[in-house]
């Protein structure tokens, strides 16, 4: 058997780019750039709760990164560094072989650094402590969305719900679509370089990982309005060409969870600034409503005009 400080070794000591003091000592050593301030964000990943227990190990340690990568692109942040608490349940050495290659696959995508963890035997689980630097005041909070700016989701949003629909036999989906949606569940691509151009040009923004509406109901309740949604602006057309009938489009659309696209608002003004950005980033981009005066009302406008208004329902871990 492998000891907790071979594996450590083995598996989780990279040379470090960026960092002062790495893997090794009793803590690390993080030297910001002058001017820039510390974004700093946790997400935990439990089996059963955000994963299967037989996931695979390479796709998890990609995603196990990547969420927390996500959380700094929504502040329009630059990951810099991060640190992994893992407890596991044996030593076993293909796995976590595997699990280290998908998380420096993610940490060198995205120009991070592990400086550090903590590593102990116990049920899967997987937590990751990001650190990121925005240059001082420009981080982009989820309460400054105003009446009138546009609301605005990069990429395409409901992929991962559909994956997920399909694994669990609620969608049958081609082999080709199965493959473009388990891709968006398993090896989320977080908007890092797009949230950074965002900075001054976006009100608000967070990342989706709940559920588009749950999401949208954080920004309409940091900033005090609401929002109208349009849904003939709604990116349904790529889940359509995926195979997912109208109604399942929408259900993981607008509240399936996993996406990792940023949900952002803008003044009007913005949208020439804001096509050429995506066009410069590859990026699709779409303008799917308003926001309103009206505190926390949530509004779908159907094609035909129709209007209801709708609860932000989105994922809850204890509802
Ligand atoms: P201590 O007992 O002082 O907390 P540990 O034995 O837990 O130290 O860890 C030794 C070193 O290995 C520390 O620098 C810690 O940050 C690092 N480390 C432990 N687990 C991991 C991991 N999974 N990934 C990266 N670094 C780790
Ligand atoms: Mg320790």
């Amino acid at each position: 058997m492998p000891s907790e400080f071979d594996l450590i070794r083995r598996h989780f000591t990279r040379p470090a780019r960026h960092t002062t003091l790495s893997v090794g000592d009793d803590a690390a050593l993080l030297t910001p750039r002058a001017g820039m301030q510390l974004a700093v964000s946790t997400d935990m990943l439990v089996a059963g709760t955000h994963f299967f227990a037989d996931a695979e190990p390479k796709a998890l340690g990609w995603k196990t990164l990547a969420v927390n990568v996500s959380d700094l692109a929504a502040m329009g942040a630059e990951p810099r560094w991060a640190v992994l608490a893992l407890s596991l349940p044996a030593a076993d050495e293909a796995w976590i072989a595997a699990f280290a290659r998908g998380f420096f696959a993610c940490a060198d995508a995205f120009g991070v650094d592990l400086a550090g963890g903590d590593t102990t035997r116990g049920p899967l689980n997987l937590c990751v402590t990001i650190f990121g630097e925005v240059p001082a005041g420009a981080a982009i909070t989820r309460g400054g969305a105003r009446a009138g700016d546009d609301l605005w989701i990069t990429g395409k949003p409901g992929h991962a719900a559909l994956g997920l629909a399909h694994l669990r036999g609620e969608a049958a989906l081609a082999p080709a679509a199965a493959h473009t949606c388990l891709a968006a569940l398993h090896r989320p691509q977080p908007r890092v370089a797009f949230g950074q151009a965002l900075r001054s040009v976006a009100s608000a923004m967070l990342d989706v990982s709940d559920g588009l509406l749950g999401d949208l109901g954080h920004i309409l309740e940091s900033s005090g309005c609401g929002a109208r949604i349009e849904v003939e602006a709604l990116p349904l057309a790529a889940l359509r060409a995926c195979g997912a009938d109208e109604a399942l489009a929408r259900r993981c659309l607008l509240s399936g969870g996993d996406d990792y696209e940023l949900l952002f608002t803008a003044a009007p003004s913005r949208r020439e600034h804001l096509a050429a950005l995506a066009g410069k980033h590859g990026l699709p981009l779409s303008r799917i409503g308003t926001i309103t005066a009206k505190t926390d009302e949530l509004v779908l406008r159907e094609a035909d005009g129709r209007e209801h208004t709708t609860a932000h329902a989105g994922y809850d871990h204890f509802a």
